[in-house]
């Protein structure tokens, strides 16, 4: 019977960029989730923005736009990001949904029938310039300890005390500068200090729906027997905020963290409104579907106390178990704008653009505890290169080539003892098994090892001598189309990592799209495969270098200093403006250009700036450039530098480009409206 999985990641805040901590969760829970779906399980994933709050009230206040237009374009940019790292949501919702807002009204009125929502009147900092209250987080004052200036009012970043807004002194708001006012207003409490949660909450932390680290974790916040540790949790704000309005209090709206996680069946609502599945039957008290959470460490207190009591006590079902991790690390240290490594998913794409490359790299990592894990820049380089490149593409890449050409691209027989290794690895279940327990670091290293087995094979037989010798066809044939077998296999194990290589290899081997639950056989003897297209390139270490210096320039605010410079070549001894002087530059049209034959590095440029002749120079920027793209336009070039006698013809002058020690060069340009023949002074 297939099982019935839905399954969820954290919302991400709509208030910043995806960065490559964040991929660590998504790519995790993709992982999974299609290696449910590849095991014929029905398994619905789903995930939302998270909107609301005071946090993008005040951006869009400051962008000059409305919070929904805030959000919409969030949005879009999130859904763009998650899209490219191959993460495939059922459904991408938001928590500014009517879908949210009926569900969030429901499990508030089911609280407040069970007599579990309390009304209390509390003191709060009051902005009086602003008129709104103020969020701890909001306002800033001088340490109370340390006399620290410009600290938070929930804690100190000098000297780690925690403390309360009123002890600061001499507070300010954040917001507007002005002194704050302490103010009463009526707040709403969801009690789960009420005897009913507690014994739920000691229930449920015990009932193996948590890691073992986790579990601990909240019998020390739960306290032994008898201890009532929880303090009620308030879940109103007062007017101005961005969120829904608590239907029976005007002016009092859902604190953010009350709507967040309720996101989760508002995006699930939104699938069944559209696929027409049960929402009930996923939801209901009693429920046999099966509920995971993937979720960070530091968000563990909502998901494994406030949530499931929430849910428990509205009349819903509770998490089958919350799948909590650890944080990136990154070279070993936390992420870091100033050195370059709080680097953004956008960013990843324009430099790196192989987004399965980290995939693979998180999963060779992740094992399924709540442990941080490391993309060490330079490990990420050497395991894409050495696992995905050398062991894995090249069993295919130095296989299909002879099927292709010398046997019309019809397989042979597939040797059953080469083979004997990838049959019993399928049929004992240890790799899915991995997968199942999201351990894919243990799960990638036997895919490795099966891909050891399968180069090993190929060492030993030598298909490249074979295809020399006369009449070793029918074992050449063999070799290849058994070896083509094996990377079958470990394209399967591989699908749920890397989704579009997959996709690609099951159009090379011309077959049905890989699932898990067939019975194990080799290709059969005579199916057609396609011609071989490239399907992966090394990855190139320079250009992790140039996406490390581009996040250091994009994230540096203009007006503090870098604490790491930019690593430029010293600049030269110092000339005087008559020296300069000598050096004529023109500005030039470049009106041809070409390939050289026999050339590695240079184009032929023929350059027009005003003289009776066009002047010819050969210029090394054939890397960087396709001389079609470069007719037409205008440059810059040293028009008095003596001719130069080269190997293809006569070079009468020099282009201006820039280089440095990351990849590129740079031709000039002058701006719109400079007229051939200018000279640059
Ligand atoms: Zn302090």
């Amino acid at each position: 019977m297939p099982r019935k999985i839905l399954v969820t990641s954290a919302l991400p805040y709509a208030n910043g960029s995806i960065h490559l901590g964040h991929l660590v969760e998504y790519i995790q829970t993709d992982i999974w989730v299609r290696f449910q779906k590849m095991r014929g399980n029905t398994c619905h994933y789903v995930c939302a923005d998270d909107t609301h709050g005071t946090p993008i009230m005040l951006r869009a206040e400051k962008e000059g736009i409305t919070p929904e237009q805030l959000i919409a374009r969030v949005w879009q940019e999130h859904y763009n990001d998650f899209a490219s790292f191959h993460v495939e949501f059922d459904n991408y919702g938001s928590t500014n949904s009517d879908e949210n807002r009926v569900c969030s009204e429901t499990i508030y009125k089911s609280l407040k029938a069970k007599g579990l929502i309390e009304v209390r009147s509390i003191e709060q900092f009051y902005d009086p310039v602003k008129n709104m209250f103020l969020p701890d987080r909001f306002i800033k004052g001088e340490c109370p300890k340390c006399h620290a200036k410009d600290q938070y009012g929930d804690n100190c970043e000098v000297c780690g005390a925690a403390y309360a807004p009123t002890d600061l002194i001499n507070p300010y708001s954040a917001v507007s500068g002005a002194k704050p006012e302490l103010r009463n207003s009526d707040h709403y409490f969801f009690k789960l200090s009420a005897a009913s949660c507690q014994q739920f909450l000691r229930e449920w932390t015990r009932s193996g729906s948590l890691q073992p680290e986790a579990a601990n974790k909240m019998q020390e916040w739960l306290g032994t027997e008898g201890e009532n540790k929880l303090s009620d949790w308030d879940i109103s704000r007062d007017a101005p905020y961005f969120g829904f309005e608590i239907p029976d209090a005007p002016g009092k709206y859902f604190y953010v963290w009350l709507d967040a996680p309720v996101g989760y069946m508002g995006s699930f609502r939104q699938l069944c409104n559209i696929k027409g599945f049960s929402y009930d039957e996923y939801w209901k008290q009693g429920s046999d579907t099966e509920l995971y959470h993937f979720i960070g460490k530091d968000i563990l207190y909502f998901h494994a106390l406030f949530w499931p009591a929430m849910l428990h006590h509205a009349g819903f079902r509770t998490p089958t178990k919350l799948f909590s991790h650890g944080f990136l690390t990154v070279n070993g240290e936390k992420m870091s704008k100033s050195r370059g490594t709080f680097i953004t998913a956008r960013s990843y794409v324009d430099h790196i653009k192989n987004t399965e490359y980290l995939r693979y790299y998180y999963a060779a990592k992740l094992n399924g505890t709540m442990e941080d894990i490391d993309l060490n820049l330079d490990d990420f380089v050497a395991k894409v290169n050495s696992d995905l490149i050398g062991k894995y593409i090249n069993i295919a890449s130095r296989c299909a080539g002879f099927i292709s050409k010398r046997f019309d691209g019809k397989l042979g027989h597939t040797n059953s003892v080469a083979t004997a290794e990838f049959q019993s690895a399928f049929q004992n279940g240890e790799i899915a098994h991995c997968f199942e327990q999201r351990d894919f670091s243990r799960a990638l290293r036997e895919i490795m090892r099966l891909a050891d087995v399968a180069n090993q094979y190929i060492a030993e037989k030598k298909p490249w001598e074979l295809a020399k010798q006369e009449g070793k066809d029918n074992e050449l044939r063999e070799v290849c189309s058994t070896a083509l077998t094996q990377f079958r296999d470990l394209t399967l194990y591989l699908k749920p990592v890397l989704p579009e290589l997959a996709k690609q290899v099951e159009s090379f081997l011309n077959i049905p799209s890989l699932t898990w639950s067939e019975e194990w056989l080799p290709l059969p003897t005579g199916h057609n495969i396609n011609n071989y297209q490239h399907l992966a390139v090394r990855l190139d270490p320079k250009l992790i270098d140039a996406m490390v210096i581009a996040n250091q320039e994009s994230l540096q605010p203009m007006n503090e200093p870098t604490t790491t410079q930019l690593p430029i070549t010293p600049i030269a001894e110092t000339i005087s403006i008559d020296e300069f002087s000598k050096v004529d530059l023109r500005v030039a049209n470049i009106v041809n250009a070409e390939l050289v034959e026999g050339a590695e590095k240079l184009l032929k440029l023929t350059l027009d700036i005003g003289e009776a002749q066009p002047r010819t120079v050969f210029a090394g920027i054939k890397s960087a450039y396709d001389p079609e793209k470069l007719k037409g336009r205008m440059t810059v070039m040293v028009a008095n530098l003596a001719p130069r006698k080269m190997k293809f013809g006569l070079s009468e002058g020099m282009v201006l480009a820039a280089s440095g020690e990351t990849p590129g060069l740079f031709i000039l340009s002058p701006d719109e409206g400079a007229q051939l023949g200018m000279r640059i002074k």
